[in-house]
């Protein structure tokens, strides 16, 4: 259930509003935005007198949210969420383009790549440590000096990195990393999801390989509902019938989760595709379609990649869509 206060409301008012609810063993989410104040109620509000709340003086109106996701329902939230990672915002307005390595592979090649999408634009440095690879024989990234290495670029080049957790007793490794990534393969593992509820450090959580939209903003909602309200959702494509992609990037996924939630949406289209010619045309769809940014793989050889090296662009394929996604934005804006 939502309440919408009146805009004249006091403090005191609101205040006590809260504490009765609170009293009835609800727990109360509080939205403070440019027009609106709303008070998002969460627990079994069938003890609430819907009428009795409407007929306050302080109530504009009161609304039951059927919805089974409630922290990141855009009803409890009008706004959007910006989320800060350093100097980089994410979401309202502001753009992300996250580029490098699927994996971290040596301290040349990751300095190289964190160098080359830096300057065309990139503004967070992605790579992976830990790497959830199908079959078991398959380079398993670096793990350990995977995330000193990420480090290093970050010191060299001032790039926030961004890196996959797969298991939650590596956390003490990823206390540094600035955005935790949760990869496609672990989007319903709730103990995990749980775990990274429970830090204060922007998630970014891939949708699942044949999860519903449903279901990836309710895997959101196990992170917030933990107190970790920074959490920035990823499309990165879905298993079809598709016999030429890897994937097929749901683009209806981005306005759709816009529409349900305040929560920032990026995309990645290298693992929606699995092919690098593929990359820029669904990077500039995804871009139109209002993404909040992209999560791009980027390698200086890719022939020679450890892992995904067909889906990653050459530096100078980067260059060139990191400048049409600019002109892509600007004409949006206009
Ligand atoms: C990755 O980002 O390298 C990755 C493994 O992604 P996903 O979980 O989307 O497959
Ligand atoms: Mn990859």
């Amino acid at each position: 259930m939502i309440i919408i206060l009146k805009n004249n409301t006091s403090l005191e008012q609101q205040n006590n509003l809260i504490q009765w609810i609170e009293n009835l063993g609800l727990t109360v989410h509080l939205s403070k935005g440019k027009f609106h104040t709303i008070i998002g109620l969460i627990g079994d509000t069938s003890c609430l007198d819907i009428d009795l709340i409407s007929s306050l003086n302080i109530v504009d109106s009161v609304e039951r949210v059927m919805d089974p996701f409630k922290l990141s329902n855009r009803k409890f939230h009008p706004e959007d969420t910006v989320i800060q990672i350093g100097n980089v915002k994410i979401g309202g307005g502001n753009f992300c383009m996250i580029a490098g390595p699927c994996s971290v592979e040596t301290e040349k090649q990751i300095l190289n790549i964190a160098k080359v999408v830096k300057n065309a634009g990139a503004n967070m440095l992605r790579g992976g440590a830990f790497k959830p690879r199908t079959s078991p024989y398959d380079f398993q990234g670096l793990k350990e000096t995977g995330i000193e290495l990420l480090k290093i670029a970050r010191s060299e080049t001032g790039l926030p990195i961004v890196s996959e957790l797969m298991n939650a007793n590596d956390l003490p490794l990823f206390e540094n990393i600035d955005v935790i990534q949760i990869g496609a393969r672990n989007m319903q593992n709730f103990d995990l999801l749980r775990e990274i509820g429970k830090l204060h450090k922007p998630i970014l959580l891939k949708r699942g390989l044949a999860n519903t939209i449903k279901e990836l903003i309710m895997s959101a909602e196990y992170i917030m509902a933990g107190g970790n309200e920074q959490v920035i959702l990823c499309e990165r494509g879905i298993r079809t019938f598709s016999d030429y992609t890897r994937n097929t990037l749901d683009l209806a996924a981005i306005p759709m989760l816009h529409e349900l939630s305040h929560l920032p949406v990026i995309v990645d289209p290298s693992h929606a595709t699995g092919i690098a010619r593929l990359v820029p045309p669904m990077a500039y769809a995804a871009t139109a379609c209002g993404a909040d940014g992209l999560i791009i793989e980027v390698h200086n050889d890719p022939i020679h990649a450890f892992c995904d090296g067909a889906q990653s662009l050459k530096p100078e394929q980067y260059v060139e869509l990191a400048q049409k996604i600019k002109q892509i934005r600007n004409v949006l804006q206009k």
